[in-house]
């Protein structure tokens, strides 16, 4: 073997030697990457099953949660409209009760808040548990308009409200009319409630693009802009009660959320000053498809 091939003999030996050193690194690497693949695997497989473990429980609970809370509104509603039934009795025969008179009153006042709050909460469980029956039908829009405003006119004629409606062409709603009335009622009581005596309370019905749009418009205390997003959550009352003479529970804005949102795909909207007055907006489907 001459030099040159000695000299290329040996260059060949060390590139073999790096080669196989660089193979054998490289399998190394290759397994090590495998196991912590497996690990990872194995971690990632570990962690999906602890997840659904938990969702599993969460939605159990609040199964529970759903159960309990119409268990007991029902349970507690039969008892209060005995209450309430006897009061009336009472009330009829008020001149016999002299003095005691004003305690018929005070059991009337207070079961019915108790009962308006159990049947709410009996409304917003069903709601938010999907156990709702909802009746899907095309219906006149001023036909809701008309049925809330009669059911309105009482509480606003105790506080001296004018209520004005606008209304823009005849609209065609589609979705189940007692929610949807319901909802909008909410909104007209609340505008009531929040109102200065003598005040004015506006509703409003016009077309919006392939949506019906219904506004409740006031002119009373407003609410503050930072407070706006806590509005529609459940018992959630953002004016501080020892000022204000009103009733409520906290719940009527989640139920509308509810019915217009969860179960009409449609959209609500406020917009509010404090001190100036409060609008409110309800986007509601015309059609079918609308309806998600
Ligand atoms: P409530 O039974 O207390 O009226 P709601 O869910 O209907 O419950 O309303 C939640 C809170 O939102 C009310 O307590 C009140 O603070 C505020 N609010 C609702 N509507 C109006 C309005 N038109 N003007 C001013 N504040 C309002």
């Amino acid at each position: 073997m001459t030099d040159l091939e000695a000299k290329w003999e040996r260059r060949l030996q060390r590139e073999r030697a790096a080669r196989k050193e660089a193979e054998k690194l490289l399998e190394d690497k290759s397994e090590e990457l495998w196991e912590l693949n497996q690990s990872l695997a194995s971690r990632v497989a570990e962690r999906t099953r602890e997840l659904e473990e938990a969702l599993a429980q969460a939605e159990q609970a609040n199964r529970a949660k759903d159960v309990f809370l119409s268990t007991m509104s029902h349970e507690v509603r039969t008892p209060l409209n005995a209450i309430l039934g006897f009061a009336q009795l009472l009330e009829m025969r008020r001149e016999s009760l002299g003095e005691l008179a004003g305690f018929v009153d005070n059991i009337q006042v207070a079961g019915k808040s108790l009962l308006n709050l159990v049947n709410s909460i009996l409304d917003i469980t069903k709601l938010e548990s999907g156990r709702q029956d909802v009746e899907l039908q095309r219906f006149d829009a001023n036909s809701l308009v008309s049925s809330v405003l009669t059911q309105s006119q009482v509480l606003a004629q105790q506080k001296g409200i004018e209520l004005v409606t606008e209304q823009s062409g005849v609209a065609e709603l589609y979705g189940d009319v007692q929610l949807l009335t319901q909802a909008v009622l909410n909104l007209v009581v609340n505008a009531i409630k929040f109102s200065p005596e003598q005040g004015v309370v506006t509703l409003t019905l016009a077309a919006a693009g392939d949506q019906v749009a219904i506004a409740v418009r006031d002119n009373g205390i407003g609410i503050a802009r930072d407070k706006l997003d806590e509005l529609f959550k459940p018992f959630s009352q953002v004016h501080d009660r020892s000022q204000l003479s009103v009733g409520g529970t906290g719940l009527g804005l989640a139920i509308v959320k509810s019915i217009v949102e969860g179960l009409h795909g449609g959209r609500i909207e406020v917009t509010s000053e404090l001190g100036s007055g409060s609008e409110f907006r309800l986007f509601l489907p015309t059609s079918p498809s609308q309806v998600s």
